[in-house]
């Protein structure tokens, strides 16, 4: 590709980030769970749920944030948007790198 050709590009790929206060890293999950009482249902392999949760992995270390079902869908949109915004961003720091490669980075 042409300087031009990879300046159109990462134009292009600009356009379509979408709304950056939608940013929300992390996994959707959905899992089952089990209670504390001894002569539950649960115990016998019967989960409660399933539950949806959020994995967020950050400086190394994961944990898991409850969601409630009401913000599921909220947070599945999100979570999608932003893993978009990242391969897009991601190819946008490719081309740039490039543009570094050829002293042509404007
Ligand atoms: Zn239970």
């Amino acid at each position: 590709m042409s300087v031009g050709q990879l300046r159109a590009r990462r134009r292009r790929l600009a356009a379509r980030v979408s709304d950056p206060e939608l940013t929300l890293r992390g996994v959707l999950l959905r899992e089952g769970r089990r209670c504390s009482s001894a002569g539950c249902r649960c115990r016998r392999g019967e989960l409660h749920g399933p539950y949806a949760y959020l994995a967020v992995y950050a400086g190394g270390s994961s944990r898991t944030i409850y969601v409630p079902s009401a913000l599921e869908a909220a947070v599945a949109k999100r979570v999608a948007v932003t893993q978009r915004n990242e391969e897009l961003l991601a190819e946008i720091a490719r081309i740039n790198l490039e543009l570094v490669r050829r002293r042509a980075l404007e």
